[in-house]
């Protein structure tokens, strides 16, 4: 079979089930594709050639043995920040690019629990800092659609391997949007779930407040089918909720349109450099949704202008904590010849470390420290309290809420953004995270260029479910989620 790689997770599931091919037949194509088409997109930071085709044997002796699940066999990437048993895991970084790590994260322990099979670990901004992931020591990676444009980021590589079909679906994580705007860029479904939905286990942290991990996949049924095996509670992180897991799958019809409640927040339809194509591409996706039976309530978020600033001060001081720990003496990358201890901190963090990674430090420790924490730390803090008010204020008089995922499509390469404009390109996924919220994007169309332009869906907690059902439903009568790029045609 050549098409293979044109087969949605439900179809791979049955074909695997029905014996039409085996997981090596599978795993050997997509290994081909990345072959031949990666070199143009540069999406993998690592192929795990070997493992790859080990595990799918072993999925398919799994299956001889009647003892396969729906996913037994299916090739997943996964994201550079989920730490993977003897393989590397570099949080796009120098920093880590000689760290192999001794354990797996909770959520590729499921994935290979449920018989995934590990394709290879996917590029993205370095410690998942950028929109972009230009940022990442390994070079930019290439949106499918567009070779000289972004695929977003931080989970850049997540989202190009889908849209490239080098992979069937992905994980990714999300501290401020870092699923949804790749998604967006790219023409596919996110979901980024509730914070405590999905272990954090073995994530490389960047903001442990605000870090989730989600699926990133071409549909929203191909996203149920991924987020069945990341969900669940895990005794390894503290802050994973102790909640029984849905089945997603089984739900994805359970939520109907008829009546379902979609506020549309008067201040983020007039956000200074929110792109005319993406308006128009949102507002007629939300006419569909209206024909398909929602109703469209407009409602306040009055907090808007508070989002960028806020969590620009509690991303980075967080990540400033977190990032302490790489000193050159554990573990990553250290200074050669260092004269003193002093100097082999500051030269083994200076050399390891990219500049946007650098610049966080800085703004992070300034905000924490002793003299300004109260102005800046403890005030950010206040207003991410309001944020989550406000939000949940709205949450009594809609369902769901709607906005673009991105004020536009995905820039060019080496655009060169300063970066406070590139911090303003979250204003519609950032306050998600801060009020720990589930939220979806989905493909709605094109801009004039033929760039995706992705709706987001955000949800009230736990309600990913229903947004992965409210997305389904239009899919079922909508079909930018099967459109390709150019490259994503190709065969190998
Ligand atoms: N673009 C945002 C940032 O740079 C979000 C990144 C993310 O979600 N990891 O912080």
């Amino acid at each position: 079979m050549t098409d293979l790689h044109r087969l949605s997770i439900r179809e791979i599931s049955e074909g695997l089930a029905a014996a039409k091919f085996s997981s090596r037949e599978l795993t050997e194509h997509y290994l081909k594709r990345i072959a031949k088409i990666d070199p143009q997109v540069r999406s993998y930071v690592t192929v795990t050639n070997e493992v790859a085709l080990a595990q799918a044997d072993a999925a398919d002796a799994l299956r001889q043995a009647g003892q396969a699940t729906a996913l037994t066999g299916i090739p997943v990437a996964h994201k550079d920040i989920f730490c993977t048993q003897g393989i590397k895991t570099s949080a796009g970084s120098k920093m880590l690019d000689n760290f192999i790590s001794p354990y797996d994260a909770t959520v590729v322990a499921q994935g290979k629990n449920a018989g995934l099979v590990t394709l290879g670990k996917v590029n993205m901004d370095e410690f998942a800092m950028g929109s972009t992931s230009e940022s990442s020591f390994y070079g930019a990676t290439k949106n499918p659609w567009a070779l000289d444009h972004v695929p977003g980021g931080s989970s850049g590589g997540s989202a190009a391997v889908v849209a490239a079909d080098l992979a069937p679906f992905a994980t990714g994580t999300d501290t401020g949007g870092s699923i949804r705007q790749p998604a967006s860029f790219c023409g596919l479904t996110g979901l980024k779930p509730t914070y405590g939905r999905v272990s954090r286990y073995g994530i490389i942290a960047y903001a442990s407040s605000l870090d989730q991990a989600g699926p990133m996949a071409r549909s929203a049924e191909d996203c149920a089918y991924l987020m069945n095996v990341m969900a669940g509670h895990d005794a390894k992180d503290s802050t994973s909720m102790d909640k029984a897991v849905e089945d997603y799958v089984a739900n994805l019809n359970a939520t109907t349109l008829k009546g379902l409640r979609i506020g549309i927040p008067k201040q983020y339809f007039n956000v200074a450099g929110l792109d005319a194509a993406v308006k128009a591409r949102v507002e007629e996706s939300l006419k569909k949704l209206e024909e398909l039976g929602a109703v469209l309530v407009e409602i306040d978020l009055n907090m808007t202008e508070s989002y960028v600033p806020t969590y620009y001060l509690i991303a980075p001081a967080e990540a400033s904590s977190n990032l302490s720990r790489y000193d050159g003496v554990r573990y990553g990358y250290r200074a050669e010849n260092p004269q003193d201890i002093l100097d082999l901190y500051k030269r083994s963090r200076s050399e390891g470390f990219g500049a946007e990674v650098q610049r966080r430090i800085l703004i992070g420790t300034y905000a924490l420290s002793a003299g300004y924490y109260d102005a800046y730390y403890v005030k950010a803090q206040k207003v991410r309290r309001l944020i989550q008010q406000d939000f949940l204020k709205a949450f009594e008089q809609v369902d769901v809420i709607a906005a673009p995922t991105a004020p536009t499509t995905a820039y060019k390469i080496g655009a060169s953004l300063d970066p406070v404009e590139m911090y303003l390109g979250d204003i519609y996924t950032i306050a998600v995270n801060l009020a720990g919220l589930p939220a979806i994007s989905a493909p709605v169309g094109f801009d004039q260029d033929h760039l995706p332009v992705g709706l987001q869906l955000i949800g009230n907690y736990w309600s990913e479910s229903q947004l992965l059902s409210v997305v389904h439903q239009y899919q079922q009568a909508t079909n930018w989620h099967t459109q390709r790029a150019a490259i994503a045609e190709e065969n190998a």
